[in-house]
């Protein structure tokens, strides 16, 4: 059941140049730059989203993903979920408000499988970008490259896929999808804490910590076309697509940041509901599950991660 956690809220996503990465976001996939803080950090946004930021970008020696972080609804939220994770054994710690910009307290643990998370109630809302709140118009006009609404989910692979389940039910977070192996075993789960498909998604993988792509939404499947255009006149690095998933239905693109972190863009996807019993695939269907159409994966998808 719910909890209050509304909705992914922030990824800090490392980058070998923070110039290279900030022109990759901003140019081709459409972000807006925000702010920037004293350790150099850039804070980008989607132009539908409300809060100020939700995508930090930080220079470091390798690429991956710091931590993603979800948005709850008010501060006695985050502290309550707080003591249900100690209650699961996984340590939690606070980090004091003003860490990121404008952002209140956060409270941060790492999961089962390696990777950092963190919740918190506050951040400063500059409203949608580039249109009023009141009687707004469509789109704003002056929208760069592929035009991205919305930071959407993070996929991660790591180890301990049950221990994550658990976490995640405990913070409220519903089961949309999952892929089970002949015994089985889950080796995939979509989780949601929205009507969304997923909010955040783990496969297994012998690894701890492990970052396989941050996502934005568009609003249709013309501009996953448009986007596969611009990745060529850009000579971006491709991973696949345009295509569309099994897992979710989602129509999708992937292709990498300039370190090497992948990202996707997409648009459609199933909805969920608190009752909707899990989607189940096959993980002999495995390649049908990610690629619709193609019915197989690269092994680009499975093996390169950050
Ligand atoms: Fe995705």
């Amino acid at each position: 059941m719910r909890k209050g956690v509304m909705r992914p809220g922030h990824v800090q996503i490392r980058v070998l140049d923070i110039e290279e990465a900030v022109k990759h976001y901003v140019d081709l996939i459409g972000l807006i730059e925000t702010d920037r803080d004293e350790q150099g950090r850039v804070y980008l946004k989607g132009w539908t989203e409300v809060d100020k930021y939700s995508v930090v970008l930080r220079e470091a020696d390798e690429p991956g993903m710091d931590f993603m972080g979800f948005k709850c609804v008010d501060e006695a939220t985050i502290d309550s979920l707080a003591e249900d994770v100690r209650k699961l054994g996984i340590e939690v710690k606070e980090i004091p408000a003003g860490d990121l910009k404008d952002c209140g307290r956060r409270m941060q643990f790492v999961a089962p499988t390696g990777h950092t998370f963190e919740l918190y109630a506050t951040k400063e809302q500059t409203g949608k970008w580039g249109v009023s709140n009141v009687n707004p118009e469509a789109w704003p006009r002056d929208l760069k490259g592929m035009k991205a609404t919305r930071f959407d989910h993070c996929l991660l692979y790591g180890d301990d896929l049950e221990g994550n389940l658990e976490l995640f039910e405990t913070l409220g977070f519903g089961l949309a999808e999952q892929v089970l192996d002949p015994d089985n075993n889950r080796v995939a789960l979509f989780l949601t804490a929205s009507m969304k498909a997923h909010d955040v998604a783990f496969i297994k993988h012998a690894e701890k910590g492990k970052f396989h792509h941050a996502s934005f939404y568009l609003d249709t499947w013309e501009n996953v076309l448009r986007a596969a255009d611009l990745i060529s006149m850009t000579n971006t690095s491709l991973d696949i697509g345009p295509t569309r998933h099994g897992l979710t239905h989602g129509q999708t693109i992937y292709f990498f940041d300039p370190s090497g972190n992948r990202n996707e863009v997409f648009c459609g996807g199933d909805y969920y509901y608190p009752d909707h019993e899990p989607t189940t695939w096959k993980a002999e269907d495995l390649g049908k599950a990610i690629f619709y159409h193609d019915r197989q994966l690269n092994e680009r998808f499975l093996s390169v991660l950050t």
